[in-house]
């Protein structure tokens, strides 16, 4: 499967790159020290966590 550094954007391969997603361990401690620092936006498809269902839940408990 080829991906996308989230970092600086360059393919990376979820085979054969060790780092995957990220393109190098550059990459993928600059992403540590993002969320470190609570600068990072989660966009980040393959490891989205769906939430969805749980809100929609919440909201039906609540109107109920
Ligand atoms: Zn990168």
């Amino acid at each position: 499967m080829i991906w996308r550094c989230p970092i600086c954007r360059t393919a990376t391969d979820s085979a054969a790159d060790r780092h995957f997603p990220f393109c190098s361990e550059r990459c993928r401690r600059s992403d540590l020290g993002a969320w470190a620092s609570g600068q990072y936006v989660i966009s980040e498809p393959a490891l989205e966590f769906d939430d969805t269902d749980f809100v929609t839940r919440e909201e039906e408990e609540n109107e109920t």
